[in-house]
């Protein structure tokens, strides 16, 4: 049996809600798949008090093997390195993370906060705030930049605020069947199949973005990149590609602009989130891969060619046919 152990700190327990979401495949079929278990998750799990700390020190020493741990939420350090911000039973909870990910095999980060901070680590930080293994873009966290698990890997960030079910998935199924190793992992130690692409790739706004047919308002058919503060052009997931919710949606599709939240620069690098920053009329924003020149001028050419009936629809809240 493989054992899988969840822990939740600094969070709000999306990405667990997330997790519950899972169905190709579900939750317990994959755990049947993988002949694997929760030896103990704070929500789903029925053990409580005296039982947790004896899984615990089970695990630490050795008694029990510990396959995977999966940690939610960001590490609470404060006040003043003591971490006595957040104690579980006796001592710091960020000690009991430091014993336990010294002696399991793989270690994941679930979601932005476990991974690079996220919304704990926003602003002053008061929380004195970090990810497993990052603070923001800055290799270090609770683990040190140099931890490997026993598996010799890093960290594995599954980041998102929620991460998707598959994410989670996926990756627990890669690395519990031996296929994924540090050469499938990007920069920032994400698996860099659901990372590689941008949230922009596949959103049905595309057609609008390409010739600047901007939404004005919120529920119109147009690009939200040009004045509602999308920023899926800057945000490193495959959430158009592989849609949420039983495949039906996404932010974009929801009318909602992507926020960038799989970044380790989320959620400060991305404010004011529901509007464009511009300089003229320049959005400060710009595509990843994009060099501000080929920008402005391609921006002018697209707009000028612009179909009629984009422009239209752009700014409509349904669809209009144009002839
Ligand atoms: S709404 Fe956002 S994701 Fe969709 S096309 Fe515009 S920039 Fe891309
Ligand atoms: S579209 Fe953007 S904000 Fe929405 S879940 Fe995906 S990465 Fe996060």
């Amino acid at each position: 049996m493989v054992n899988l152990l969840w822990l939740q700190s600094g969070c709000c327990g999306g990405s667990t809600i997330s997790f519950l979401n899972a169905d190709q495949p579900d939750i317990l079929t994959a755990l049947e798949m993988l002949g694997a278990r929760f030896v103990w998750h704070p929500d789903l799990s029925p053990t409580m008090g005296e039982e947790v700390l004896e899984i615990f020190d089970r695990l630490k020493s050795g008694k029990e093997r510990l396959d995977v741990l999966m940690v939610e939420g960001a590490i609470y350090h404060g006040p003043k390195g003591t971490g006595k911000y957040f104690i579980f039973h006796d001592r710091p909870f960020k000690d009991w993370i430091l014993d336990l990910a010294k002696v399991a095999h793989y270690t994941m980060a679930i979601g932005t906060c476990s991974s690079f901070g996220g919304i704990p680590a926003a602003s002053n930080n008061p929380m004195e705030a970090t990810g497993l293994q990052f603070l923001h873009e800055k290799k270090g966290g609770l683990l040190g930049p140099n931890y490997t698990s026993r598996s010799g890997l890093p960290v594995i960030n599954i980041a998102g605020c929620p991460a998707h079910p598959d994410w989670i998935v996926e990756t627990l199924i890669a690395l519990i069947s031996g296929k994924l190793d540090s050469s499938g992992l990007d920069k920032y130690q994400r698996p860099e199949v659901f990372y590689s692409k941008l949230a922009h790739h596949a959103c049905p706004r595309n057609e609008y973005y390409e010739f600047k047919a901007s939404a004005e308002e919120y529920s119109q058919q147009g690009c939200l990149f040009e004045n509602l503060g999308c920023k899926a052009t800057q945000c490193e997931s495959d959430c158009n590609e592989r849609l949420w919710l039983g495949r039906t949606g996404s932010c974009t599709r929801g009318g909602f602009p992507c926020i960038s939240c799989t970044s380790p620069k989320f959620p400060d690098g991305f404010v004011p989130f529901f509007e464009t920053e511009k300089i003229g009329d320049i959005p400060t924003t710009l595509p990843l891969d994009v060099p501000k020149a080929w920008y402005v001028g391609i921006s002018g050419l697209a707009k000028l060619a612009c179909p009629k009936r984009l422009l239209v629809n752009a700014v409509s809240f349904k669809r209009v046919d144009v002839e």
